[in-house]
């Protein structure tokens, strides 16, 4: 079955074009600067053997973006499709779920009503995504659209994870509590770590695991025989681990303090903690890790503690989900940090033969495979696995279908 992923950012749209049986790609765009001035860029990636294609026109919303991605698909250099009828179902990222969805859904007006109210939650990410789904519903009539949510992989969280030790009435009435995000990619790594922990003769179905999806954006989750019993992002994408821009933990109290002594408004705050700080705020360099690490390497002193910071957090929270699950099977590192980051994930792991993760000096880390790193006799596995949002999307679109 032919399934399109899309992903809709404030000014962006990116689409993927799966063939599920096969798990092919056969197309993937990204559609950037949408209502932007300027030239808006569109680049279309096509299989293997076909270069890609570059278009530089306006696009004026989110509605214009999916008929060009449609027309793309369809006509001229970047054809994969000869009709939009070989497109079975549609399905959409949607960041926020609030309590209404612990799974991938079909989405009518009840859904789109629900995404709709809990876009107070994630003002920024709902508001786009289901202008997203309106443009794809306008552009491809018929179609069925499956939302596919970031914080329904959380939703098993127990009560003593999730609730914040505020007035209950702030979790009654406003819905404040620990939801989680990342959800398909800690959804996908933690199914991976456990058939490759089966093809080691492991116990893979009751297995404790710790993924860590470190990128731009950094969150673990404590996996228990397949389900998320904790996780470090919040309300928001902001708590938790240190991240290129955001704080990630930070004591509660800075926020007045800094309101008062430095006279901000919440808004500047709440820009300085998601825009400002992370490994950019701590280094003054950059927020992308390569950066960081480069100008330690240089002898930046500041750049290196931003490094030391991010992976103290990290390592904090392993133990921290060890102690919460009673133990630990796994480690899994995932996204574009915890994928290529041989550094990072060394300073993670060291010492950490208490918990039976030894690093196995001879384990080749230059693969772009999924990998163990760890020795056979270890009790701990840490594993690298490539991260597949857009595959998760588009299997639960086609499982969502099947039954609907
Ligand atoms: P993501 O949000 O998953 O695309 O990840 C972005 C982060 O991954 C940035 O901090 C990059 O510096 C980091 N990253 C990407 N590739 C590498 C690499 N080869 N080595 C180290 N860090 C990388």
């Amino acid at each position: 079955m032919r399934v399109l992923v899309v992903n809709c950012g404030s000014s962006s749209l990116k689409y993927q074009l799966f063939e599920t049986e096969s798990e092919e790609t056969l197309a993937a765009g990204l559609i950037e600067r949408i209502g932007q001035d300027g030239a808006d860029a569109i680049v279309h990636h096509l299989p293997a053997g076909r270069d890609e294609v570059k278009f530089e026109q306006p696009i004026a919303d989110h509605n214009l973006a999916a008929m060009e991605m449609t027309r793309i698909l369809c006509e001229g250099e970047g054809k994969v499709l000869d009709s939009l009828d070989e497109i079975a179902a549609v399905g959409h990222r949607v960041v926020h779920g609030g309590e209404d969805f612990a799974s991938s859904v079909l989405i009518d007006d009840a859904v789109i009503q629900c995404i709709e109210r809990n876009a107070a939650l994630a003002p920024l990410h709902n508001p786009p995504n289901l202008a997203g789904i309106r443009a794809c519903m306008k552009a491809m009539p018929g179609k069925p659209n499956v939302a596919v949510f970031d914080t329904a992989f959380h939703q098993t969280m127990p009560r003593k994870a999730y609730l914040y030790a505020i007035p209950r009435a702030y979790y009654d009435e406003l819905g404040i509590r620990r939801y989680g995000f990342h959800g398909t990619s800690h959804f996908y790594v933690d199914g991976r770590a456990r058939v490759m922990l089966k093809e080691m003769g492991r116990d893979g179905d009751s297995a404790r695991i710790v993924t860590c999806h470190l990128g731009n954006g950094c969150s673990m989750a404590a996996v228990k025989a397949g389900s998320c019993v904790d996780t470090t992002m919040g309300l928001t994408p902001l708590e938790g681990c240190v991240m290129g821009t955001r704080s990630g933990d930070i004591d509660p109290a800075i926020i007045p303090f800094l309101g008062a002594t430095q006279n901000l408004s919440f808004k500047e705050i709440d820009t300085i903690l998601n825009k400002k700080s992370g490994l950019l705020g701590l280094s003054g360099i950059s927020n992308d890790m390569r950066d960081v690490q480069t100008a330690a390497a240089e002898g930046n002193t500041d750049a290196a503690e931003a490094f030391e910071v991010f992976c103290y957090r990290v390592r904090k929270y392993i133990g921290a989900y060890a102690a919460a699950m009673g133990g630990l099977d796994a480690v899994v590192f995932t996204a574009g940090i915890g994928e290529n980051d041989a550094k990072v994930r060394h300073r993670i792991l060291e010492n950490m033969e208490f918990l039976g993760i030894h690093i196995d000096p001879d384990a080749s880390d230059e693969s772009r495979d999924d990998r163990v790193l760890t020795t056979p006799e270890s009790s701990c596995v840490a594993l690298v696995i490539g991260t597949k949002e857009e595959l998760v999307i588009a299997r639960q679109t086609e499982a969502v279908c099947g039954v609907a």
